[in-house]
């Protein structure tokens, strides 16, 4: 942990009068953790404080504390901001806010606290560790360097952040680190039962059928020997079943022992395709192929957006892929 930025960062905190906190769009565990915390702080330092999300939060993750108060109403770009943190994303676009900003009449001071490699460092202070299993696991350390007690609501959105980019302590996050601060975390009162119960195994019979119903579709490409299969609005509607309750089923993908990586294309609210990279294997990065078609993450769980149909959107992955691979041959 870099203290002089982490001291930096909590000097500014405590200057400004109206922070404006940011998770990326379509939070998950980690992004929602990271913001509900620092929330958590905020309010015990009497600082005046709002959360914007650009999209709304899956019901499930309304457990953590403060989780309700975090708005999709644009009226919060209206106020005085003094400075914007913006958590877990690796841009601003990512993270829904970037027009947001162009917008005002004064760009406010952004702190970028991070964990992902391909993270475009545009904060003017940018707390980001690729290292870090999770965001949340940065602002542990960011606590324990600033003297900031972690009391049991700040321990659950923490160890909220560990438990879902760990995949559960299973995918390549899980390090001694990981381990053992969310063994710290339990120990100061998170609630590892309810967070695993709620995040995990939440699962309707109706959701599971689509599961099969999408996994049954796997297909793997005959050349970039990615596994793929595809979710559309009308298999959601046939089900009768939420968007958040497939939200697991990229992870699930982990299980997976051939092929180079996974690929689970999701129709959105929006009509965009959102695609979600998995892979197990040592040698392959799919943050690359993931940033070359305008979206980012990890090595081994990456994702993007784009217009089109799912078979468009394929065409696309298969175009930057062969392009990729004909790159490295020349
Ligand atoms: P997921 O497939 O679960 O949505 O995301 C996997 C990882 O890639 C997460 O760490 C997530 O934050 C990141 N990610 C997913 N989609 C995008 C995107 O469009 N842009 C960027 N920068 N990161 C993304
Ligand atoms: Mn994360």
């Amino acid at each position: 942990m870099p203290e002089r930025i982490a001291k930096k960062i909590y000097q500014k905190i405590l200057e400004s009068e109206s922070i404006l906190l940011i998770p990326h769009q379509h939070p998950d565990g980690d992004a929602l953790g990271s913001v509900t915390a620092l929330m958590h702080i905020l309010q015990r330092l009497g600082k005046r404080h709002s959360a914007f999300c650009a999209t709304s939060t899956t019901e499930k993750l309304l457990f953590l504390p403060h989780a309700n108060t975090v708005t999709t109403n644009i009226d919060v770009w209206q106020n005085h901001i003094d400075l914007i943190i913006v958590l877990d994303s690796g841009d601003l676009r990512y993270a829904g806010i970037d027009e947001h900003i162009k917008a005002l009449p004064h760009r406010p001071f952004i702190i970028n606290i991070d964990h992902h490699p391909t993270n475009e460092r545009f904060g003017d202070l940018n707390l980001v560790i690729p290292e870090a299993s999770s965001t949340t696991q940065i602002l542990y350390h960011f606590f324990k360097v600033n003297a900031i007690d972690i009391d049991p609501h700040v321990a659950t959105c923490l160890l909220t952040g560990i438990i879902t980019d760990t995949g559960n302590f299973t995918n390549s996050a899980t390090t001694t680190a990981s381990l053992s601060i969310a063994g710290e975390l339990v120990k100061r009162g998170g609630d590892i039962q309810l967070i695993k119960r709620i995040i995990f195994q939440s699962k309707s019979v109706n959701a599971l059928k689509l599961w099969g119903a999408v996994l049954s579709r796997l297909e793997e490409h005959d050349t970039h020997k990615i596994v793929y299969s595809y979710i559309t609005k009308a298999d959601l509607d046939e089900h009768g079943v939420d968007d958040e309750e497939v939200e697991g089923l990229a992870n699930f993908m982990n299980n997976l022992a051939e092929g180079k990586a996974a690929l689970i294309l999701r129709e959105q609210e929006s009509g965009r395709i959102k695609g979600s990279f998995r892979t197990t294997r040592e040698d392959i990065d799919v943050s690359e192929i993931a940033k070359l078609l305008g979206g980012g993450g990890h090595k081994k769980a990456a994702g993007f957006s784009a217009e089109g149909t799912p078979e468009e959107v394929l065409a696309q992955v298969w175009a930057v892929m062969a392009k990729q691979s004909e790159a490295i041959q020349n």
